[in-house]
């Protein structure tokens, strides 16, 4: 392996869903809920997707993690063949990556107490034995700013932070090489989403770890990101370094995306992603490119043609035929 070789790479995964009119009724169709999605993590890189809702990040974050299997494509990670390994070599790779969701709710037992949860994957991967396991247990709530005293709690009895807190170190106690988070600041409050935030800044900074981040708030992917692919459709539509996504966006709903967010942040709303225009079907989504119905300036060739991810100088990339063309509205301004 050579070590320019990324930690993971995936090439033209795609993911699709049947769709059934009830639960034995007939196929609707099906979902294209990932269409050709290339991407890169380094070593230590944060890559950050973002994208409304439906537009396939989840997904992505599954196939990568490999709770599901991709319909099409390859995907390597830390040397191997990533999409092929299975049984005890799966089993036992899965140490080196490991998750953290939005809701630890959902995510923690509410019957466990907290150290038996972070003990877990311990146990599982046969990394630490006896008497070890509380001392490691209580090393690694140090590590997310909790007291050891945190151990004996259930989770019922924490905050929803300090809960966040405890799936992170429940998923950095195997010390994974790639952490998948999926929006785990979208249910937190915004002071306490910064303090997470800053710990998983924190702890990458540490740890040397890298990360796929997945939010749907294009200023909270900005803060932890190295690189950000932007999804629209179950495609990556701009892809390249985080301050250049933000401050030179090459594709119309990433200037969209940009817009939205600096209007509600601006007019004291909720953050979050409100655009003008419907989403997209994922059902049957638009010919061409699948962001021409809502794009200021498409062309008639939009509706007919899809437009390659291309890349361009500086290793940012687009998927548009009129990339550059628009640009970012202070907020407030005219939509064009
Ligand atoms: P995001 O995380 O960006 O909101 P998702 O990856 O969750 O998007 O979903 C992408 C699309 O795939 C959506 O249209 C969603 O309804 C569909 N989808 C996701 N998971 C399933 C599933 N298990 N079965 C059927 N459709 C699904
Ligand atoms: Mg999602």
């Amino acid at each position: 392996m050579s070590s320019a070789e990324p930690l993971f790479e995936a090439r033209d995964l795609v993911k699709l869903y049947e769709v059934r009119r009830g639960v034995f009724g007939a196929s609707a169709g099906k979902v294209r809920a990932v269409d050709g999605v290339s991407l890169a993590v380094a070593r230590g890189e944060t890559l950050g997707l973002v994208g409304e809702s439906g537009s396939g990040k989840s997904t992505t974050g599954r196939l990568i993690l490999r709770l599901e299997k991709p319909t099409a494509g390859q995907m390597r990670f830390d040397g191997e063949d990533w999409s092929a390994l299975s049984g005890g070599r799966l089993r036992a790779k899965r140490r080196d990556i490991q998750m953290v969701f939005q809701d630890p709710q959902s995510s923690l037992h509410p019957l466990l107490k907290v150290g038996d949860q972070v003990a877990e994957p311990l146990r599982v991967q046969r990394i630490t034995r006896g008497r070890a396991v509380a001392e490691r247990v209580a090393a690694l709530l140090a590590d997310v700013g909790l007291s050891p005293a945190a151990a004996d709690r259930y989770p019922a009895e924490l905050s929803g932070g300090q809960r966040q807190r405890v799936a992170i170190a429940r998923a950095l106690a195997t010390g994974p090489k790639l952490l998948v988070c999926d929006e785990p600041v979208s249910a937190l409050d915004v002071s306490v989403a910064g303090q997470i935030l800053n710990l998983l800044a924190d702890l990458r900074e540490r740890r040397g770890m890298a990360a796929v981040f997945i939010a749907h708030d294009l200023a909270v992917v900005a803060r932890v990101a190295d690189r950000i692919a932007v999804f629209y459709c179950g495609r990556i539509v701009e892809e390249g370094p985080a301050a250049d996504v933000v401050a030179r966006p090459l594709h119309p709903y990433t200037v969209a995306l940009l817009a939205a967010a600096t209007a509600s942040s601006s007019s004291g709303s909720p953050r979050g992603l409100v655009l003008a225009g419907e989403p997209p079907s994922r059902v049957a989504p638009p010919s061409g490119c699948a962001f021409h119905p809502r794009c200021p300036i498409a062309r008639p060739r939009c509706a007919v043609d899809t437009p390659p991810l291309e890349e361009r100088p500086g290793g940012h990339a687009a998927a548009c035929f009129y990339a550059g063309e628009l640009r970012p509205v202070a907020a407030g301004g005219p939509p064009v």
